[in-house]
């Protein structure tokens, strides 16, 4: 398979990742250091969410396929796992170049079959290549610990080693980011790794296997393999896979969740969300609207951290006429598009489905102040899963559209009187990942960043991933497991503890008689 380095420009990389045999090209297994061909019969189509054009067909790798990918990751555990750190390191340091120098042809990929704009396929190249670049400093991160003189010339030390095989599962919304989550810190520590991409949008994810490789990752290090259910089961149930990262729905992540558990693995699961942001009376007005907007409607609403849900308190209700102008406001178009603040939904499914809780909503009492529905979208998108921005106020905690995950450009509003009653409907919701509070006031920030139980907390910052120096984290339904992706976490999920104690004793201070007792 050429690589993509030398190629001009112009010709999308991920056709180089692809054959060409039929008449849409398929995306490739990554085994062992080569991009393959599935033997399978059993395709799935990709399709551009902007046009509905089939763009590639992934494959259900074969049972013997998938096999073939772990036994070369346990394979190359062994050399790996004994490499020298520095040597990892140096892996590390190339490939962050390698994604900084790609970001363009990542972001395009990931426009093409997932949707989103390509100034926010960027900022899902760069939130992962942030994690590339903290694994730079595996030198700190994986120090053990040390404990001279714990008895007579006896002294204790600890190491972080690896686990073996992991594997990751990842969803649609964050092609790059979401991969780059788990492999990086897996391998750097010392692990080999099998990921399973999303069946939806593969294309960015080969193209990073792709730089991984050309940054002199050894073949078997990471493998990819493709798939929906039987490969997820696959990866759940194989004796050789010791660790799981999953991202995505709740329905899978509990799947996979109990499913690996059982099977003795560790697993790290992160599922959905329903993100509230709280708007204050004190708060910065223009600032607090730019940033709802923004965080509601960017990526049509696909994010896990999207604020899904306003909850105004006491006088700030005065401002929903205003957020309704900004929402109207923005473009939907095409994601490469310029001037594109929406681009599509990922399909067909997806978009009923969101219309669908619109449409509860509105029956179950809610006030449908903006429809986005039925936007539309003239000339080569005219095909396209397109929702415009849609907002319901009046919306109640018993109603559908607020209990559900809608995932989609819709944002619910709710009001309350007093901080207290949003605190307490926030900790009422079942979902724990992130929540906002915009407010002039600090007492009032305190008290909400102290009593709200959601694992990511924005002050003013309507979105508020963690840089990789601290972890992803998520609380209650939003993540299974107890140890978070990236950070001091992510080290610890990826490695396990290993003690040695020893004694170094002068020959001639040798004990004259055995002793039968536990040393007191
Ligand atoms: P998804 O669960 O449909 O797919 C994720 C992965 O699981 C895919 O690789 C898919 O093949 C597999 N899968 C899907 N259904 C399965 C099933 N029933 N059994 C076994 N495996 C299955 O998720 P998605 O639609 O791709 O992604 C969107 C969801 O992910 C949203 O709920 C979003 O909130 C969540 N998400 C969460 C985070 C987070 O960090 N908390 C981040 C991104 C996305």
């Amino acid at each position: 398979v050429p690589f993509v380095m030398n190629c001009a420009r112009i010709v999308p990389h991920h056709v180089f990742l692809r054959s060409m045999s039929s008449s849409v090209p398929t995306t490739k297994m990554f085994i062992n250091g080569q991009f393959l061909d599935s033997k399978t019969k059993d395709w799935i189509d990709v399709h551009n969410p902007a046009t509905n054009e089939v763009v590639t067909r992934v494959p259900k790798s074969t049972h013997d396929e998938m096999e073939a990918a772990v036994k070369v990751a346990k394979d190359a555990f062994r050399d790996w796992s004994r490499a020298s750190i520095l040597s990892r390191q140096q892996i590390m340091f190339k490939f962050q170049q390698l994604i900084k120098e790609h970001m363009k042809d990542l972001a395009h990929l990931i426009t093409l079959e997932q949707g989103k704009t390509l100034p926010d396929a960027e900022g899902d190249v760069l939130r992962g290549l942030q994690v590339v670049e903290h694994c730079c400093s595996i030198t700190n991160l994986q120090l053990g610990e040390t404990m001279p003189g714990i008895a007579k010339d006896m002294d204790i030390h600890s190491y972080r080693v690896p686990l073996g095989v992991c594997a990751g599962i990842t969803p649609f919304n964050f092609p790059a980011m979401i991969p780059l989550w788990m492999y990086p810190m897996a391998i750097v520590c010392g692990n080999t790794f099998v990921i399973k991409p999303s069946e939806r949008d593969p294309g960015a994810g080969m193209l990073l296997l792709e730089l991984l490789q050309k940054s002199g990752c050894p073949d078997g290090v990471v493998n990819c393999i493709h798939g929906a259910h039987a490969s997820v089961d696959f990866i759940c149930d194989h004796p050789d896979i010791r660790a799981i990262s999953f991202v995505g729905s709740d329905q899978a992540g509990q799947y996979i969740y109990e499913r690996g558990s059982k099977n003795g693995k560790r697993v790290q699961s992160n599922m959905g969300a329903k993100n509230h942001g709280v708007i204050c009376a004190d708060a910065n007005k223009e600032q607090t609207l730019n940033q709802l907007v923004g965080a509601a409607f960017g990526a049509a609403g696909q994010r896990c951290m999207a604020l899904s849900t306003a909850v105004f308190v006491g006088e700030s209700r005065g401002w929903i006429p205003d957020l309704v102008e900004r929402a109207k406001a923005l473009k939907v178009n095409g994601g490469t598009e310029p001037g594109t603040d929406i681009g599509p939904v990922i399909s067909p499914e997806a978009k009923k489905r969101i219309c669908d809780l619109v449409e509860s909503g509105k029956k179950q009492g809610a006030n449908l102040i903006l429809d986005g529905r039925d936007v539309s979208v003239s000339g080569k998108y005219s095909s396209g899963n397109f929702v415009g921005p849609t907002i319901l106020t009046g919306v109640k905690p018993e109603m559908t559209c607020y209990k559900e995950e809608i995932f989609g450009p819709v944002l619910v509003v709710l009001e309350v009187e007093k901080l207290d009653d949003a605190i307490e409907l926030i900790n009422s919701n079942p979902y724990g990942n992130g929540t906002a509070i915009f407010t002039t006031n600090g007492a009032t920030a305190r008290k909400f960043t102290q009593e709200i139980d959601v694992g990511q907390i924005g002050v003013n910052v309507p979105i508020p991933v963690p840089l990789p120096m601290f972890s992803f984290t998520g609380s209650r339904g939003s993540f299974r497991g107890d140890m978070n992706f990236y950070g001091k976490a992510g080290i610890q999920f990826y490695t396990q503890l290993k003690t040695v104690t020893q004694m170094w004793r002068a020959s001639d201070a040798s004990d004259k008689k055995a002793a039968t007792a536990f040393p007191t």
